[in-house]
């Protein structure tokens, strides 16, 4: 059978498309190569972008026990800058996110199959581990990790990310209410906060050359960290809730797709544009870019024209946390900035502010979508 659109990947930005589209009536079938519930290097910090688009969908983040984070706290070279968020922040797990919008895409009329793996790209269709799938549009939504017979683009000395899930002592836990610690360190940084049920989720990016420095081990990598900060002192104090970190490396960050030529070729999410995970709002162009793709199919236009807006609209905002990303990596000028922003915490809700996606009360993109 095929399909009016094939999803090869059922994270955020396809299970997003996949709702879209079949409400919209249209015959959708999504591959992913994962069984079920499955841990993803992620921070969990869902920005006010991603929130409202999880919102248009009809997820309810209050159902799915997502933490609040109000201030944010920057840590380098010992000094500590804090400020209020420009919004109002929530932690929710990977596993629970992604299993709760691929719970979504199939009730909404989608047909998922799993676990299946998709290999090549075909005219028409994809080659997977169990046979060929057809569809009319195919959405590439395999995050991070493109399909085999795509080029790979690995930047040098690129990024390696862990995470790791903790329960901490009473009183940690408490210090870690409604906040998100930013530590800073040459070459990486490290995400403290909390997601749903008291769990703490550290997620660290460090460059590859620094990783083998240190001895190349997550316990090497830890035993750096811990001295660094007042949450990074506790999590020592913690205990792992997994037995080894979820971990990925050669993050293609700052890569935009450059559209080519097959019309039927849809990338999104990470296939599509990938910013610095700093920013806390990956997720956010994750699933605006699923939406737009299914906007885009529904209107008739082919992959180029789609590709041509998603980068419009995500471009600035990915140039602009690359550039923060690499000044973050700069030890002395981010220990001299987090003097600054000690004593302009104003600085430090710009920077957050200018590193989102357009809003989605001024883009016409979301209005559309509510339409469907
Ligand atoms: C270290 C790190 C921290 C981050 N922290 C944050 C954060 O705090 N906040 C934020 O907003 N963003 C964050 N991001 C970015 C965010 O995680 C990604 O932008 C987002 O997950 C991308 O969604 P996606 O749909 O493209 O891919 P994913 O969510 O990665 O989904 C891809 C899916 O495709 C499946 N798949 C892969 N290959 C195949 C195949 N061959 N066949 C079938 N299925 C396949 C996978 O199993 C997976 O389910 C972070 C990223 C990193 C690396």
């Amino acid at each position: 059978m095929k399909a009016d659109a094939l999803i090869v990947g059922g994270g955020l930005s396809g299970a997003a498309a996949a709702i879209c589209l079949a409400r919209a009536g249209r015959s959708v079938h999504l591959l992913e190569s994962q069984d079920g519930i499955h841990h993803k290097a992620c921070g969990e910090f869902l920005s006010i972008e991603a929130q409202q688009h999880l919102q248009h969908i009809g997820l309810d983040l209050d159902v799915l026990c997502a933490s609040q984070m109000r201030f944010m706290r920057l840590v380098t070279n010992g000094r500590i800058a804090e400020a209020r968020l420009p919004f109002v922040a929530r932690g929710l797990s990977r596993s629970r996110l992604d299993e709760a919008l691929i719970d979504m895409a199939a009730k909404s009329g989608s047909y998922i199959e799993r676990p299946v793996r998709a290999l090549d790209l075909l005219p028409g269709g994809i080659r997977t581990n169990v046979g060929e799938r057809q569809g009319r549009a195919i959405l590439l939504a395999t995050g991070k990790i493109g399909l085999r017979t795509l080029p790979k683009m690995v930047p040098e000395n690129a990024h390696v990310g862990f995470k790791m899930h903790w329960r901490l002592p009473g009183a940690a836990l408490a210090r870690l209410e409604e906040l998100i610690e930013l530590t800073l360190f040459p070459d990486g940084y490290a995400g403290l906060q909390l997601v749903e049920g008291g769990i703490a989720n550290l997620c660290l990016v460090l460059r590859r050359e620094r990783l083998a420095a240190l001895g190349g081990r997550w316990e090497d990598v830890l035993a750096m960290i811990a001295p660094l900060s007042p949450g990074l002192r506790a999590v020592a104090d913690g205990e792992p809730l997994f037995a080894r970190p979820v971990t990925i490396a050669n993050l293609p960050y700052g890569r935009i797709h450059a559209s080519d030529d097959a019309e039927d070729i849809y990338r999104v999410g990470d296939q599509a544009a990938m910013t610095a995970s700093l920013t806390g709002d990956g997720m956010a162009i994750a699933l605006r870019s699923g939406w737009l793709a299914a906007q885009s199919i529904l209107a008739g236009q082919p992959a180029p024209i789609y590709h041509e807006r998603l980068r419009a609209m995500v471009g600035p905002q990915i140039r602009r946390g690359m550039v923060l990303q690499r000044l973050a990596e700069k030890h002395w000028l981010s220990g001299a900035a987090v003097g600054v922003l000690r004593a302009c915490p104003a600085l430090l809700r710009w920077m957050v502010k200018v590193t989102r996606l357009p809003e989605a009360k001024a883009d016409a993109t979301l209005r559309s979508h509510r339409q469907l």
